[in-house]
C-alpha cells in the first residue's frame, strides 16, 4: 500500500503544471466600461459594484498600474460577462486570444 500512495505523491504536481501552461497562451487585454460589465453605481471617477467575487490573481498585470496582478471575476448576480478587474485603478479589461476572440467570454 505504502508504494501506491508514493507514486501519487510524485506525479500530480508534474501534470497540474504542464496542463497551466496549456491553458494560458499569452492574452491581449481589451479596456471595457464598467457599466457594461457590473450593475453598479458610478461615483464621480469610480465605479462602486456590491457583491462581487473575484476568484484569484491572474498572470496579467494592469496596464495602468506597474505590476499590479489583475483579479479574475467571473459572471455572477451583479456581473453581465466575465472580466479581469484591477483592485487599484477599478479598471474592467477582457482578455483576448491572437485571433480577437475573447478568452474568457466564449
Ligand atoms: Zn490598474
Amino acid at each position: 500500500m505504502k508504494q501506491d500512495e508514493d507514486c501519487c505523491t510524485v506525479m500530480s504536481p508534474a501534470v497540474e503544471h504542464r496542463n497551466a501552461n496549456v491553458m494560458m497562451p499569452a492574452l491581449i487585454l481589451m479596456e471595457l466600461d464598467p457599466s457594461v460589465v457590473v450593475a453598479g453605481e458610478r461615483l464621480g471617477d469610480i465605479y462602486i459594484a456590491d457583491e462581487v467575487s473575484t476568484h484569484g490573481k491572474m498572470r496579467e498585470t494592469c496596464p495602468v498600474c506597474t505590476g499590479r496582478h489583475l483579479q479574475l471575476v467571473l459572471r455572477q448576480k451583479e456581473v453581465r460577462i466575465a472580466h479581469l478587474f484591477c483592485v487599484q485603478c477599478t479598471r474592467c479589461f477582457d482578455a483576448c486570444l491572437a485571433d480577437g476572440s475573447s478568452a474568457l467570454n466564449s
